[in-house]
């Protein structure tokens, strides 16, 4: 391997000690507690996992966390009224329903309905336009900590080419916003692009969040460009034992390091870095409706 590795999990450690950091003097200054409210409904294992890692580093870095767990029949209605409730009340600074959603829910107009400035995912209709438009917005977590690893590794990221291959509204999409915000060439590739390969030849930076294992070759890789991967999948790995399985990404890790200036691993990449960005949005919110700064070099 020749590439530098971009450790997601130390720096999202990290981005925890800033934000706890900043957690201990709003309370100290202004008696201000950051909160956190997730919603899960249903009984989804993986969004189960998901939920509690959240409350326990919710809980670490000194913010109120706080869950609601509803059945997998809840309706429409009684859920939008846990988000009424939550949307008024002045403790709670962040709001995220755990998603997928059961499919007698609406996603669209469940996550509409969450109050933008406490809409940590970032994925409110307003917040979308917002940073379509290069304004103030809440940023989805994911980008996000892709974003802070691409600054942090390159300083400047203007005029570099960049591919994003993905389209989807919580990855692709806003990935490629933050990387034109940040004065990136981007091109956003997607399952009916032509000759991806020949696409993927041209960037600096190539950010992979398609979701099929390994899909990106080393020969695709312009030498020396930074390769981020955002993909996690399951496979089976006999080899481990009955049973066993393995995470791998969308790239090719050991072909694609071998040609690569950088490259994030799976697991221990992106994947940290997405809890840490969702406190450090959590922390923005609660600075941003208390009228105070916001935590530098910890939003886009
Ligand atoms: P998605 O299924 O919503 O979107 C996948 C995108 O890939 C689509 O836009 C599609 O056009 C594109 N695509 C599919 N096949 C392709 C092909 N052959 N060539 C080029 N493009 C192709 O997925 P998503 O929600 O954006 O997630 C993508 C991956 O990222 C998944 O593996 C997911 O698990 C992972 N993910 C990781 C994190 C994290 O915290 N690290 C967060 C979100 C998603």
């Amino acid at each position: 391997m020749t590439a530098t590795l971009i450790d997601g999990k130390e720096f999202a450690a990290r981005v925890r000690g800033q934000v706890a950091a900043h957690v201990t003097r709003l309370k100290a200054d202004h008696g201000i507690t950051p909160g956190l409210a997730v919603v899960l409904v249903g009984e989804d294992p993986a969004s189960q996992v998901y939920v509690r890692s959240k409350g326990k580093q919710t809980v670490e870095v000194g913010m109120k966390s706080v869950e609601h767990k509803l059945e997998a029949d809840t309706s429409e209605a009684d859920l939008l009224a846990v988000i009424a409730q939550l949307n008024a009340d002045p403790e709670i600074h962040g709001i995220l329903v755990q998603l997928p959603l059961p499919g007698h829910l609406d996603e669209d107009l469940v996550i509409n309905s969450i109050d933008p400035a406490k809409d940590v995912d970032g994925f409110h209709i307003s917040n979308v336009g917002l940073l379509g438009t290069g304004q103030k917005s809440m940023v989805p977590c994911t980008p996000l900590g892709c974003l802070m690893m691409l600054r942090d590794y390159h300083g400047s990221l203007s005029g570099m080419n960049a591919v994003v291959i993905g389209r989807s509204n919580i990855v692709g999409k806003p990935m490629a916003q933050l990387l034109l915000g940040d004065s990136c060439t981007v091109t956003i590739a997607h399952s009916r692009t032509k000759d991806l390969a020949q696409v993927v030849r041209g960037a600096d930076i190539v950010v992979a969040a398609v979701g099929r294992p390994e899909m990106v070759p080393g020969d695709w890789i312009k030498p020396g460009a930074t390769v981020i991967d955002v993909g996690i999948n399951r496979l089976d790995a006999p080899e481990k034992g009955e049973g066993k399985t393995r995470l791998v990404g969308d790239v090719d890790f050991d072909s694609c390091a071998a040609v690569a200036g950088a490259i994030t691993p799976v697991p221990g990449g992106v994947g940290p870095m997405t809890i840490a960005c969702l406190l450090a949005n959590t922390l923005t919110a609660c600075c941003r409706a208390s009228g105070l700064d916001e935590p530098e070099g910890l939003t886009a």
